[in-house]
């Protein structure tokens, strides 16, 4: 029996949450320190399986294969099939039950397809866990976990197995994903009663749960189904996926068109009879009616085309989560984006620095370990100077090493520009951290915008504070002058915000510093502070976004900055990216009401607004809704577990790949690897061409589809000597339709796409200017069909009489050759020539013509496929009017694209 058995046979694993904590570590035979050795979770991972949570309806193969054959069009084909076997009509019969195969393969195929690109992009969004392995803390993808297994988790974790806490500092969790529960649960260690409810055991954490505070470790005790989540996933077993708005708007549509269908056949079933036509010719007709009028391959290009986008967009940094995203984001109005990181590069470089009556531009000079002092250089000698340089130290959660090797570093980026200029000053951490050593932390989250630690010294206790100015100078009560400390006056409290200010003004980022000294151990630290200093950092903007923002100006979409940094920073930042005027204001959180008390003057301010600073989580939400309530489509970005609720909220929500928390990625409908600005435009740029993608390759099928219709209800209503075939026009719809239609659905965005507003999430995917143009379009292509019949007869075989068979398969032949090349005429771009458009640089536009070609030429080479079709060998002539009237069709439709008459 295995270790990992062995251990499950136990029944304190039952329970965990009321056996103590040493107990549970040796039960599980793991350490604490060092967890458990890489040969040991080798074998547990052979017996425990992999921490995933399987998904109940996960369809088989087979499943797959049978679902091709559910759907009207089959059934339709079905009908056909058997009333030509029951005429007697072999041929037809078996090539139609063939056909339904092919057309049942292809979906398959490509159902695989879309689903294998589903896959690879779960792959990219997996959340990874830190655990204790060989005594070393490493990072690993969260399936990997096993039992014994010693995770670590912290602030804004997904929680992804379940475990029993062994150690922890401030942890609560967020468990409504599992008891329902909204309030923060508080942790602790000891063990409870055997009896104690999921809600109540406060000693362990649950997958699927998420970390809201704190930090903690925990023994794992159960991984994938056999967590209190997967027992739920059990239960209920995981919902499909629900289609999407698009998907629902296509499958609405194809069940329109087969009414019509059946409403046009009845009809013309009906007026042949009653002209005295036979009943199986009528019969015929009316099963190539029936043929012709359904675009097969519809859902399956549209799921695709979707799910080619996701994965594009992957291969440029964007994760989208959700298929049905990729629609909406083509429909954003507002992008609401965060400065630091997104807007800015987040390399946080101190380059100011401002004491008592002095101040000074500072340059760091890593590789000598010095700081040059541009305007001061006295500066150094001040004590203010040296608190500065200790509270930056070690009010610090940052890590930053410069050895031989080069650069080690990891952390909040501004905490990491802080350790530089500290290392800079000759301060050694290591050494002041021993000798302060950290006894408590207040630490820093958005809301309250400071961070403080309480710290032991030789003669007491050294409190170090730092924070946004304004929040950290309503703090203190006196200033460090000199060596003195001296009260800090309501007029130097304003002197001191009047400088950072006009720091701020020129694009600094400003941060204040203090301190103080105890004697006793405080209880709540971070007051009557005294206020050392301030300094000054730069963080430049990336040099990609004042492009990206101007993109988004042209194509209608309002960006919005809200940002937790000073008005005045803010305000700089968005003037240099064009994001706003000189002359524009800025909301300041403090003064943003609360929602329910918005006058309409205050909501047209908030909506007019392009900069929000100093704001909280909180308000974002608040600028969801308002934005929501003015029909506006938002994409909101965010990082931090408080950034949850409105990322959710969003149409859109945006998380950040590398400077996000879990939870953020996690509510967020998509994730930018790069944290950057112009990857959302990217993305916006994306979905817009995947809905005119869609577009595209609704109005060609439908083109090609009606021009069909037209043609064999003309030759049936005006009782004409030829007509199409039923195996004929399932040859072309498979063909000539297929095939270009799935190469439409990746074509690259044309180049006008970000110049026009967004459309409306209600927008049809063919509206009346669309339906005009597939009418057009399939009547001139149906008269090119008919014409090239009629000029062969008149020009080349007027003295034969009527030969039914060559009509047909000169009109077969036209149509094939027109449909190909309409595929061409795909683009609705104003004023482009043809060889200009994406289309036309789509190789797969024109893979899909040589397929198509080759295998219309190949069907005519091999002869029994020539008898199924009902073709036969004919003169250069004719193919040279089947070649001119293709072609005909094809300028014409040009032609009247080009005077603007259709789009
Ligand atoms: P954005 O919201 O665009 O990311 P931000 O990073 O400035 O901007 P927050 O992280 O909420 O927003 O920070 C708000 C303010 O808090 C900052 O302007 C700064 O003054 C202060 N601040 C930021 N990081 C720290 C930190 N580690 N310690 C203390 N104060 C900080």
């Amino acid at each position: 029996m295995s270790t990992i058995n062995s251990i499950q046979q136990n029944d304190g694993l039952k329970n965990p949450w009321a056996v103590d904590h040493p107990a549970m570590l040796k039960l599980l035979q793991t350490d604490a320190d060092a967890g458990l050795s890489a040969e040991e979770v080798v074998k547990r991972l052979r017996s425990a399986g992999y921490n995933k949570i399987e998904s109940g309806k996960r369809i088989s193969l087979a499943m797959v294969l049978i679902n091709q054959f559910i759907s009207p069009f089959v059934l339709l084909l079905g009908i056909a099939a058997g009333l030509s076997f029951f005429f007697k009509e072999w041929l037809d019969g078996i090539a139609i039950i063939v056909v339904i195969l092919i057309n049942a393969i292809i979906g398959f195929l490509m159902e695989l397809q879309a689903e294998q690109s589903m896959e690879a992009l779960k792959k990219l969004t997996r959340v990874p866990a830190r655990v204790m392995r060989d005594g070393k803390q490493i990072e690993i993808p969260s399936e990997e976990l096993v039992p014994g297994d010693i995770l670590f988790v912290e602030s804004g974790d997904m929680v992804t197995a379940d475990g029993r806490l062994i150690r922890l500092s401030q942890l609560q969790t967020d468990e409504s994903a599992l008891t329902g529960e909204s309030l923060p649960v508080e942790k602790l260690v000891p063990p409870l009663n055997e009896q104690t409810a999921l809600a109540e055991r406060a000693n362990m954490i649950y997958k699927g749960t998420f970390v809201s505070k704190g930090n903690g470790y925990a023994v794992v005790v159960s991984t994938g189904m056999s967590t209190e989540f997967g027992a739920i996933a059990r239960m209920v077993q995981q919902a499909e996926q629900a289609a999407t708005p698009l998907e629902k708007k296509i499958a609405i549509f194809s069940k329109k068109l087969i009414w019509i269908t059946v409403a046009l056949l009845v009809l013309i079933f009906t007026a042949g009879l009653l002209n005295g036509k036979p009943f199986v010719s009528m019969l015929e007709t009316s099963i190539a009616l029936a043929v012709a009028a359904i675009p097969e391959g519809l859902p399956i290009v549209s799921t695709l085309a979707l799910a080619y986008g996701m994965l594009r967009m992957a291969r440029h940094n964007v994760i989208v989560k959700k298929l049905s995203s990729v629609e909406t984001l083509g429909g954003t109005n507002v992008i609401c984006t965060d400065k630091t990181g997104t807007l800015t590069q987040n390399k946080i470089e101190a380059v100011y620095i401002h004491i008592h009556q002095a101040s000074t531009e500072i340059k760091l000079d890593l590789p000598n370990q010095s700081i040059h002092f541009i305007s001061n250089t006295s500066i150094s000698n001040a004590p203010a100077y040296h608190h500065l340089g200790r509270v930056a130290a070690l009010c610090n959660t940052a890590y930053f090493d410069l050895d031989g090797k080069g650069e080690t570093e990891s952390g909040d980026p501004l905490e990491i520009g802080l350790l530089k200029m500290a290392y800079c000053a000759g301060i050694n951490r290591q050494d002041l951290q021993q000798l302060f050593p950290k006894i408590d932390e207040v630490p820093f989250s958005s809301e309250t915008k400071i961070m403080g630690t309480l710290h032991k010294n030789n003669e007491g206790y050294y409190i170090a504070a730092k924070g946004a100015v304004e929040e950290l100078i309503a703090r203190c009560t006196s200033v460090l002058e000199g060596s003195e400390i001296v009260p800090l006056t309501e007029e130097k409290r304003n002197q001191w915000l009047d400088i950072a200010e006009k720091r701020a003004q020129s694009g600094l980022r400003m941060l204040a510093f203090a301190f103080r000294d105890e004697d006793v151990i405080p209880k709540d630290f971070l007051h009557q502070l005294t206020l050392t200093g301030l300094i000054g950092f730069i963080d430049p903007p990336r040099p990609e976004v004042r492009a990206a923002i101007a993109e988004c100006k042209s194509a209608g979409i309002k960006v919005v900055m809200i940002t937790g940094d000073h008005p005045a920073t803010a305000k700089n930042i968005a003037v240099q990216l064009g994001l706003a005027k000189e002359t524009d204001g800025v909301i300041h959180g403090g003064t943003m009401k609360h929602f329910n008390e918005l006058t309409q003057g205050d909501k047209e301010k908030w909506i007019n607004a392009s900069v929000f600073a100093r704001v909280s989580p909180k308000h974002k939400l608040d600028l969801v809704t308002l934005y929501q309530n003015e029909k506006m489509v938002v994409g909101m970005t965010g990082d931090g577990v408080n950034d949850a609720p409105a990322l959710k909220k969003a149409d859109i929500g945006i998380a950040m790949g590398e400077r996000g928390t879990q939870v953020a990625q996690e509510a967020a409908a998509m994730v930018l690897k790069d944290d950057a600005f112009s990857s959302i435009v990217l993305a916006v740029k994306q979905g817009r061409a995947i809905f005119e993608n869609i577009r595209k390759f609704v109005i060609f099928l439908l083109s090609c589809n009606l021009s069909e219709l037209l043609i064999i209800s003309t030759a049936s209503v005006l009782n004409l000597h030829f007509q199409l075939f039923p195996l004929q026009i399932l040859f072309i719809n498979l063909v000539t339709d297929v095939l270009p239609a799935l190469a439409l659905g990746v074509t690259e965005a044309e180049p006008h796409i970000m110049q026009r507003k967004p459309y409306p999430s209600e927008t049809p995917i063919i509206d009346k200017e669309r339906w005009t143009a597939i009418f057009v379009y399939s009547i001139i292509i149906s008269i090119a069909c008919i014409g090239g019949v009629f000029t062969s007869h008149e020009l080349l075989h007027n003295q034969e009489g009527w030969n039914t068979e060559l009509c047909n398969n000169v009109l077969f032949y036209t149509l094939i050759f027109s449909q190909i090349l309409h595929v061409l005429n795909m683009s609705f771009e104003k004023g482009i020539a043809f060889y200009k458009t994406e289309i036309f640089k789509n190789r797969y536009v024109w893979y899909a013509i040589i397929l198509c070609i080759a295998i219309t030429v190949l069907s005519f080479l091999i002869s029994p496929v020539r008898k199924v079709l009902d073709v036969s060998i004919y003169g250069w002539n004719d193919w040279t009017i089947v070649t001119l009237f293709s072609f005909l069709s094809f300028f014409v439709i040009q032609l009247i694209k080009r005077l603007r008459w259709v789009i």
